[in-house]
């Protein structure tokens, strides 16, 4: 049995198939024939467009022809008379084809990624591309294709990207197992989207397993066993209908409102990337949108989304959601988001550096067009703008004075808008904490940020597995933290929400019903299981809880207690 962190609920029983990272290193060896080169090589250019036309093909028919134009365009890169014509020049001066590939895009890359023309940058991430594919096919390297693993596969990798969720068919895939990555990172945040399995942060995995062995990943408590004895196996699948049947018993809290025991509503919202997933929201009975993380529309392009293409996002997430609130965030990149044709410089520390409302804020011109997509949007639903990261006032009045240079630009040209359009704060910084009573007089509401919170209250990275240990909501300060950042807002007058992961947790939603939240932003998967939790407490049990927990010194003495009290 190996451990890891407990990243999607659940439990998933299959055969596993590793995806291995490849090393693209060769020998750099002086050829004799020549010509025998230039049809390996050429070979390889044949197989290149053949692949590339087949994957290309399928990405069109499963998501879009937009997401298939960046394969169609490495299509036209390799057959450029030039840089073909470059390459096989080297291969005649006697160079091997590896090597030929290698010089060649990188003295194209170099030359792009140095050009002031944005879509000309992007050309330098597509060649690059280019090159690791040209290289797999000379050196005879297999990838696993994720879209086609057979049913019941338990995909296991060093780290799963979101381009590479994207390709998994839920159908087939049981469970997810990976060497790096926390609770919070985007992998997890996908992977309980697609309601699989998932243990993250296990050492090693990727070489303690082989392809076809059996697995047992229980993504609710963060445990793997791999080939396991006869009896693990029966108590697991006993296990997993009971899992699978507690699922189908939530189903009775679809279309009811999300109250206490003693009858208090609470709201109860939705976190989603893409304005399609608000019909997952619906699907699964949120009342509103938390959290639109804005930055999956710019990470999943290649440029940055004009006014039209986010106008076009931001509204069919209002319309969707048919007037209940859609709190949109503003663009939250780097820390681990990176957008590669944002060609964003490299940073000793992300976490701390030109990321969210402080690279927005120095970007005016992108920040403007996307203010004002929000703002056009808000004629068609109930669009409420919040901004990420804050941990001054200033930042919070200069996105406000930016809205409302915005509102009078749409007065004197005519543009409908929402008048009452509400600007919030995101918190989920110790600086946000510390003045949240200066802040709450700024801002129409709080949303507060627990995975962020939780990293820079604690100082762990969220995604390192050898600080996770730290890496815990139910620590002391960020309790403290949490219930200070409620009062204030309560003590102001304005609402106080929850979008971190945490506000689905159902170790902490007696906590959070004490301490007086209002408005709970979950996965829509979790939307009924939170729905279930909440209406098991009442306020007077949550505080008497509260008051034990908050008088305790340590997290395991604080999980323990709310263990012990949980109704789960
Ligand atoms: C958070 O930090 O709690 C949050 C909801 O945002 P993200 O996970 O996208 O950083
Ligand atoms: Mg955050």
């Amino acid at each position: 049995m190996v451990k890891g962190i407990a990243a999607s609920r659940g439990i998933g029983i299959g055969s596993i198939c590793v995806i291995a990272e490849h090393e693209l290193t060769f020998e750099k060896k002086k050829i004799e024939d020549t010509e025998a080169e230039k049809k390996r090589f050429n070979d390889a250019i044949e197989a290149f467009k053949e692949e590339t036309t087949k994957q290309a093909d399928d990405i069109r028919k499963r998501i879009g022809p937009k997401e298939a134009e960046i394969l169609e365009g490495h299509l036209v890169m390799i057959s450029d008379p030039t840089m073909a014509g470059e390459m096989t020049k080297m291969i005649e001066a006697g160079q091997c084809a590896e090597a030929a590939v290698e010089a060649v895009c990188d003295m194209f890359i170099g030359m792009f990624s140095k050009m002031d023309d944005e879509m000309m940058r992007q050309r330098a991430s597509d060649i690059s591309d280019v090159k690791v594919s040209m290289l797999k096919l000379l050196l005879g390297i297999k990838d696993v294709e994720i879209s086609k693993v057979a049913k019941g596969t338990i995909l296991v990798a060093k780290d799963l990207t979101p381009s590479m969720t994207s390709q998994i068919d839920k159908d087939n895939v049981v469970g997810i197992i990976t060497e790096i990555g926390g609770k919070t990172s985007h992998s997890a945040i996908l992977a309980r989207a697609l309601e699989i399995p998932a243990v993250l942060s296990v050492p090693d995995v990727t070489t303690l397993v082989k392809d076809k062995d059996t697995a047992i990943v229980d993504g609710t408590e963060g445990i793997v066993y791999l080939n396991p004895e006869g009896d693990v196996l029966s108590q697991y699948i006993i296990k997993r209908e009971d899992f699978i049947r507690k699922q189908s018993e939530l189903k009775g809290f679809l279309g009811k409102e999300t109250v206490t025991s003693d009858g208090a509503k609470v709201e109860l919202f939705c976190n989603i990337g893409t304005p399609k997933d608000a019909k997952k929201a619906v699907e699964c009975d949120g009342e509103g949108i938390g959290l639109f993380r804005s930055e999956f529309l710019f990470m999943d392009n290649n440029h940055l989304p004009s006014e039209e293409e986010q106008f076009a996002a931001y509204k069919e997430a209002a319309v969707t959601m048919g007037g209940k609130p859609v709190i949109i965030r503003t663009l939250d990149i780097g820390g681990d988001k990176d957008i590669p044709y944002l060609n964003m410089k490299k940073e000793d520390n992300p976490f701390l550096g030109y990321r969210a409302v402080r690279y927005c804020l120095g970007n005016k011109d992108a920040y403007m067009i996307q203010l004002r997509a929000m703002v056009r949007a808000s004629a068609f639903g109930k669009i409420k703008i919040m901004v990420p990261l804050v941990t001054c006032v200033d930042e919070l009045r200069e996105v406000k004075k930016m809205v409302a240079e915005i509102k009078k630009d749409f007065d004197a040209n005519n543009i409908d808008y929402d008048k009452d359009i509400e600007v919030g704060c995101m918190m989920e910084t110790p600086a946000a904490s510390l003045i949240a009573d200066i802040l709450a007089k700024e801002a129409d509401f709080f949303s507060i940020g627990t995975n962020d919170l939780t990293q820079y209250t604690m100082s762990v990275d969220r995604g390192n597995a050898d600080v996770a240990y730290l890496y815990s909501t139910f620590q002391p300060s960020v309790l403290r933290s949490i219930k200070h950042i409620i009062e204030c807002g309560i003590k102001a007058g304005i609402p106080v929400g929850m979008c971190g992961e945490a506000a689905a947790d159902p170790l902490m939603i007696p906590l959070l019903i004490s301490f007086g939240l209002t408005e709970y932003s979950v996965n829509p998967v979790l939307v009924l299981t939170a729905r279930c939790i909440i209406s098991k407490w009442s306020k007077e049990e949550a505080d008497a809880l509260a008051q034990i927990v908050m008088s305790l010194d340590t997290e395991s003495e604080i999980v323990a207690a709310l263990k012990a009290a949980s109704k789960e």
